[in-house]
């Protein structure tokens, strides 16, 4: 049986057609089965859920999806692929290509437009070009209000960053903003070895389930996010020093208040702060600044 998640159909399918890899669309295709059937396992799909997949590459994941899903949105920016795509999915219909710029896509307006009904949401399921990852997942967290769940293939690293605890040195701006949207597991890790071509990193699948509200309420999501950004711009400074020169305007002995309602010790680094506390300093500082 014709099978894309095979090592030898890719390469075959690969070579037949002179496909030139483009690094600069992050292409390193995934040439494990076992992989394929635990992002599937992660991503607990069943046959009433709608998918959204980026980067279908040659459509190893594609074709399992579309098994197992009701339907798939798969979306591609590379036109050079389709022809390739179209021998791998023939015959799926419940496959859907749309050839764009994941960046530039909404995915919500897609998934309504071409099925009628959002209702019930939609999962995305991918392995990432990992040139763009962190712009793509808040793209999805920040402009997505009926995506429920994310599962995908990114770099350890930035998988180390989205789960990472308070106090550490992968602790920063990105896992604060994943997990104000988000609840962020690792699901698994996966060597470099399975990829055609081999990336220079190990990656990681990680699965993150969209909260219905976000984890805190602050009172301005902008500040809050100024805020924490701000702080890890200079983490090596106290949080005094770091947010005094995000505002020079208020005074210290202003900011020092706002340390006091928030009940958050001025000399502490931003990177020891949980989302909690960080929603108490932002609340503290929109009220008197
Ligand atoms: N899903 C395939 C697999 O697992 O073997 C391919 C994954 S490969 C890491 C990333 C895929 O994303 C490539 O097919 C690449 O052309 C595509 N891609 C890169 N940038 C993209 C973008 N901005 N929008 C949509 N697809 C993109």
């Amino acid at each position: 049986m014709f099978d894309p998640t095979s090592p030898s159909v890719i390469r075959d399918l690969l070579q037949r057609h002179k496909f030139r890899i483009k690094k600069k669309f992050g292409q390193n295709f995934l040439i494990d089965g076992n992989i394929i059937n635990k992002i599937l396992y992660a991503a607990d799909l069943n046959n009433m859920d709608k998918v959204v997949e980026i980067g279908p590459g040659m459509g190893a994941l594609t074709y399992r999806l579309s098994k197992v899903a009701k339907q798939v949105f798969a979306v591609e920016i590379d036109r050079a692929v389709l022809p390739l795509l179209s021998e791998t999915l023939d015959g799926l219909e419940n496959v859907a290509l749309i050839e764009a710029d994941a960046l530039k896509i909404n995915f919500d307006q897609l998934v309504q437009e071409r099925t009628g009904n959002i209702a019930g949401g939609y999962k995305v399921v991918a392995n990432l070009p990992y040139y763009i990852t962190t712009p793509l997942i808040m793209h999805l967290l920040e402009r997505h209000s009926n995506v429920r769940k994310i599962i995908v293939m990114v770099q350890e690293e930035v998988a180390r960053r989205l789960t990472a605890s308070p106090g550490t040195k992968d602790y920063g701006a990105l896992t604060v903003a994943a997990n104000y949207y988000a609840e962020v597991e690792m699901a698994f890790k996966v060597p470099r070895t399975v990829f055609l071509p081999r990336p220079e990193v190990d990656s990681a699948v990680v699965s993150m389930t969209v909260r219905e509200v976000p984890a805190i309420n602050v009172k301005n999501q902008h500040i809050y996010f100024a805020l924490v950004k701000a702080t890890f711009q200079q983490r090596r400074k106290t949080l005094l020093n770091a947010l005094s020169s995000m505002d020079k305007d208020l005074p210290k002995d202003r900011w020092l208040d706002i340390f006091k309602q928030a009940d958050i010790d001025p000399v502490r680094r931003g990177e020891t702060l949980n989302i909690q506390e960080f929603a108490r300093l932002a609340d503290a500082y929109t009220i008197n600044r």
